[in-house]
């Protein structure tokens, strides 16, 4: 890949060909099968990151509780601006990440949102649709059964990842979704008696994906739509 060409990553293609270069010239790329993602070597805090293919998820603990996901960045956006708005304070959220992209240090690339207004366009594009599905999620975590809401999560997560296979754990989801590891088994159950998933190994195989799509709740299409609109307008 030549610097100018598209990543694959919405942000980084939206801007010049020139510009795009001189912010890949300062990316670290990562694939999720590095060691030192997996054992968690890469010191996400001073990075942000540019999913080219696959997710990296946002998580919290609060009070000492398993980290529960805060948001799913995929090639749509951007994961960790929070790093550029407040370099020295920012509360710490660990990422954890599946698939391959790039990273840009916070302060590398808070040079250049103050020197490149097409940047700053892209992620103002990229935020309003984030402001958007972070509200829509946060009324989904409160409103919504867990069984739609796993079935949302494992089609945002493989669309994001391009494949019908999504590597995560039921005890990962569990956390993530802050529901119990009984619950969501009992979800999945029905699901894998019909047919509809097949779990093997730490991986979720999705086997029929438009079913899936009819158990899970509306603010599946409803996301899917907000980061399309945000791409094409
Ligand atoms: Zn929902």
């Amino acid at each position: 890949m030549t610097m100018e060409q598209p990543t694959g990553n919405a942000v980084l293609d939206y801007v010049p060909s020139e510009l795009r270069g001189q912010l890949l010239s300062v990316a670290k790329r990562f694939s999720a099968t590095d060691s030192a993602v997996t054992d968690g070597r890469i010191n996400w805090e001073k990075y942000c990151v540019f999913m080219v293919d696959g997710f990296a998820i946002e998580t919290v603990c609060l009070n000492g509780s398993a980290p529960t996901a805060t948001f799913m960045y995929g090639p749509e956006g951007v994961a960790g601006l929070g790093r550029v708005l407040w370099l020295e304070n920012h509360q710490r959220s660990p990422l954890r990440v599946q698939g391959d992209g790039l990273a840009i240090s916070a302060a590398s690339l808070a040079r250049f949102l103050d020197e490149n207004e097409s940047l700053r366009c892209a992620v103002n594009r990229y935020l309003s649709a984030h402001m958007t599905v972070a509200a829509r999620l946060l009324a989904c975590g409160t409103q919504h059964q867990v069984a739609p809401r796993v079935a949302c999560w494992l089609l945002m997560a493989a669309d994001r990842c391009s494949s019908s296979t999504v590597t995560i754990t039921q005890d990962q989801l569990a956390s993530y979704l802050a529901a119990s590891r009984s619950t969501v088994s009992k979800s999945c159950q029905p699901w894998i008696a019909g047919g509809i998933i097949r779990l093997s190994r730490g991986q979720v195989f999705i086997l029929d994906r438009d079913r899936l799509e009819n158990e899970a709740c509306e603010c599946y299409r409803f996301c899917g739509t907000a980061f399309a609109v945000e791409r094409t307008c």
